[in-house]
């Protein structure tokens, strides 16, 4: 699911007409402090990231002044919330809460439901899921008839909403509805959905995911990659997704582990694991003997030999990586006669130009013995540093390690790094 910032979830609220204060993004200390003295009030600076929590763990912090708001953003800045580091702060009108309100559309896949099912609970602010069940009203929203306003007036009567709150709340679930809807969302969520004390209802979160399989109909939205992708992709990791963007035969996924200056450094090889076991037992088998992966890339679920050559040629193209390990370390149950015509292709066209670079080459599965065929015969006459291994070396990760680990130091010496 393609995962968004509470700052561009709310940009759509906006645009779907759910109040939001205003606020600014800001990416430095300074920056926080111009956003504080454009929004000339006391401020809340809130952690960008992909996770929830923040308010419990320090990551929303009051400002009464420019000066405050940079130093809040200065102790929430660089820091890691839940294994994700804050890159940007979100700095906004702080709000004078009276009451916390959630509002929440998830896609419910469950049986007897599959559709989107619509929450209103009068108890926000905490999880969701700490809520008792008789404080959600739920409403599983039938597509083909659609949602009414009245809908929602009912959901937010049932909880005991009246008076001026009632209308303007109502009216926020039934937008969000809307734009749960319009933007294809897998969940969209406000907690807090805020009363203040002046009377203005207002979202003050948002959390939004959108369905990766729509993505293709909302260019709008500007995913680079469609699928979980905790960071900001690099260029890498923006042709490894097109190879998979434009042939949905097999699978192929493609990350940049280190950035090029650090592969540079040396002591890295090209990572091509075949399936999620296999390719974590090659990781380990590298990092055992002291070598460290450029990339993680992992062709499976037999992928056409054009997929697994683009591949093989994207790992090959990363700079100072000293070493090339297929770790086919599984009796794969795919044809792997593609993964060798692909492999051959690609190394036949790479090795030549990097004269002892090592290659070592384990598969075994389905068609092994004509796939070893196509390998051997394939990349024999190149006089290249080729090892190719067979299903007699399954799981043997130590085995694989050290060859890897001794072709890399021989190439090293030859080039003569220490
Ligand atoms: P989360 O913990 O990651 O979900 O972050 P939230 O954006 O939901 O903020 C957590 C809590 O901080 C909210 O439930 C509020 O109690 C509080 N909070 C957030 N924004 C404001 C604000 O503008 N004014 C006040 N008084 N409290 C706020
Ligand atoms: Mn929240």
């Amino acid at each position: 699911m393609a995962k968004f910032y509470e700052y561009q979830g709310k940009e759509w609220f906006k645009k779907y007409g759910i109040p939001i204060p205003e606020g600014f993004v800001a990416k430095s200390p300074e920056e926080a402090k111009d956003a504080a003295s454009k929004i000339g009030k006391p401020v809340v600076v809130k952690a960008q990231v992909w996770a929830g929590g923040r308010g419990k763990g320090g990551f929303v912090k009051f400002a009464d002044t420019p000066e405050e708001a940079s130093e809040a953003a200065r102790s929430i800045i660089g820091k890691e919330h839940r294994g994700l580091e804050v890159k940007t702060v979100l700095v906004e009108e702080k709000l004078p809460i009276k009451q916390e309100f959630y509002a929440g559309a998830i896609i419910n896949s469950a049986q007897d439901v599959r559709g989107p099912v619509l929450m209103f609970s009068p108890d926000g602010g905490v999880d969701i899921e700490s809520v008792p069940k008789d404080r959600i009203a739920l409403l599983n929203v039938d597509v083909i008839k659609g949602l009414m306003p009245y809908d929602t007036i009912d959901m937010c009567v049932s909880m005991g909403i009246k008076g001026k709150v009632l209308r303007p709340a109502a009216d926020i679930v039934f937008k969000l509805f809307k734009m749960f809807q319009g933007l294809d969302c897998r969940s969209l969520e406000i907690n807090p959905l805020v009363v203040c004390e002046d009377g203005r209802v207002l979202a003050a979160d948002c959390r939004m995911a959108i369905d990766d399989q729509a993505l293709f109909r909302h260019p709008e939205l500007g995913i680079k990659i469609g699928r979980e992708f905790l960071k900001e992709p690099s260029e890498f990791d923006l042709i490894g997704w097109s190879f998979e963007e434009s042939d949905f035969r097999g699978t192929s996924y493609v990350a940049e582990m280190a950035p090029p200056e650090e592969v540079k450094k040396g002591g890295y090889v090209g990572f091509h694991g075949i399936g999620g076991g296999a390719a974590m037992l090659g990781m380990d088998a590298m990092n055992r003997v002291g070598l460290k992966v450029s990339d993680f890339a992992d062709t499976s679920g037999n992928p056409t030999a054009s997929k697994v050559y683009r591949v093989v040629k994207l790992i090959m193209s990363q700079p100072g990586i000293e070493g090339y390990i297929l770790a086919g370390f599984m009796m794969a149950n795919q044809e792997q006669w593609h993964h060798a015509h692909g492999i051959v292709k690609a190394l036949r066209e790479e090795l030549p130009k990097k004269p002892g670079f090592p290659a070592v080459i384990l598969l075994c599965g389905n068609k092994e013995k004509e796939s070893q065929e196509i390998l051997k015969e394939g990349l024999g006459d190149l006089n290249a540093r080729v090892e190719i291994y067979d299903r007699e070396y399954v799981y043997d990760a130590s085995f694989i390690g050290s060859r890897m680990r001794a072709l890399v130091d021989e190439y090293r010496k030859e080039r003569g790094v220490a």
